[in-house]
């Protein structure tokens, strides 16, 4: 059978000089899909084949494989390559985008995202982190793993001056809520340090500062277009950015090594 689907590749293996496997996610979930000769750069199709580019792929089928015919380019994201940064952040959106492996109506949500990041990374006009923190967040979101972060868990409350998110839990409690659930109160405080959260028996709770908790909630539920329509002030960011990756590496139950690389990217920078 011969199809044509749209999609963006977001990881390719080699296969001897001028073959590759490539992971490509379309609206339908993501495809494997086999490009013969596409490495060659006589190669009508090698245009439309690079990693990171959303193409028209036509593809023959043949059991659970594709077999590529024809690569039209739609757009290569190349002013990603701009920047370290900028392409070590696509490269860990792909992995994550990979592994969650989502179908139907959240496989199209999810593609939608990817390149609406993608776009942003190009364009350079969004901070990176902002950038990151978005797809962490409405990825998992999407898929399956949205925070409840309404009101508080015991109370009910949601306007207040500092929120205890439980990563692994999803949810946040207030903080007579959290005194009150927490005799050790005290002495879990005491174990804060600014970025890592503190524990709570064997849950790693967040404290996030009212930005972060509108940020948040401002990801969760804008509408897809609108996704990063929003300001944040630095050190806001910084606590944003810590608690989506946490939820990610939490929920995933994985360490990215692309991750690790982005942050020692950032980090070298500032
Ligand atoms: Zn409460």
């Amino acid at each position: 059978m011969i199809e044509t689907i749209r999609g963006v590749i977001l990881a390719e293996t080699a296969v001897g000089d001028y073959d590759k496997f490539m992971t490509v996610l379309t609206e339908r979930g993501t495809m494997s899909v086999f490009g013969n000769g596409i490495k060659r750069l006589k190669s009508p199709n090698f245009v439309g084949t690079q990693l990171y580019s959303y193409s028209e792929f036509t593809v023959a089928q043949k059991g659970d494989k594709y077999y590529l015919r024809e690569a039209s380019l739609i757009e290569s994201f190349f002013a990603m390559r701009n920047t370290i940064e900028g392409i070590a952040l696509a490269s860990y959106i792909s992995q994550v985008a990979v592994d969650l492996s989502v179908e139907g109506e959240g496989a199209r949500e999810l593609l939608r995202l990817v390149l609406n990041c993608f776009y942003i990374i190009s364009e350079g006009k969004k901070p990176i982190g902002q950038v990151k923190a978005v797809f962490e967040l409405r990825a998992l979101a999407d898929a399956g793993y949205a925070p409840d972060i309404v009101g508080c868990n015991g109370c009910g409350k949601y306007n207040l001056n500092v929120y205890y998110f439980d990563v692994e839990g999803g949810n946040f409690l207030c903080e007579d809520c959290f005194r009150r659930r927490n005799a050790d109160f005290e002495d879990a405080l005491r174990r804060e340090s600014e970025s890592d959260g503190i524990y709570s028996g064997a849950r790693l709770i967040m404290i996030l500062s009212p930005d972060v908790y509108v940020a948040m909630r401002y990801i969760l539920y804008s509408r897809p277009e609108r996704i990063f329509a929003f300001e944040i002030r630095d050190g806001a960011l910084d606590e944003l950015c810590d608690v989506c990756e946490k939820y990610v590496t939490c929920h995933m139950e994985k360490n990215y090594r692309t991750l690790d690389f982005y942050n020692s990217v950032v980090r070298k920078k500032d």
